[in-house]
């Protein structure tokens, strides 16, 4: 399957992983934007949201809390922001669905 996150998941493209299991996996996005921008990923090829079964949801959704909760209790961040596009005509640009990790402190002058 031509997709680029596929191809991260079973590493013909190299990338800084951050969290994996059984059904997902978390790394850091190539932009070098913001401090911290991570994407998390089911492992089943799903377009976006629109078409995720809600298991699939549900284990993403608890990946997403855990990386999270790391973030403000070990790393030292106060807060994150969470962000999806789903759809081209929202903004997605990679079509296998994921959420945007980015981590935040107070006053870090992020435009997320
Ligand atoms: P979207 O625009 O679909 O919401 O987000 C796609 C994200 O994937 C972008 O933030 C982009 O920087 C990231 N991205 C695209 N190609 C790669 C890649 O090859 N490696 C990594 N780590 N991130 C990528």
């Amino acid at each position: 399957m031509d997709c680029i996150f596929c191809k991260i998941l079973n590493g013909e493209i190299p990338s800084l992983k951050v969290y994996e299991d059984e059904y997902t996996m978390v790394f850091m996005d190539i932009a070098k934007d913001v401090d911290g921008h991570m994407v998390a990923i089911p492992k089943k090829h799903i377009k976006n949201i629109l078409d995720c079964d809600v298991d699939t949801l549900s284990h993403l959704m608890s990946t997403v809390k855990k990386v999270a909760n790391y973030c403000v209790d070990k790393c030292g961040y106060e807060g994150v922001n969470l962000l999806n596009a789903s759809d081209e005509s929202a903004g997605q640009s990679v079509p296998h669905f994921h959420i945007h990790i980015i981590p935040r402190r107070r006053n870090d002058n992020v435009d997320a």
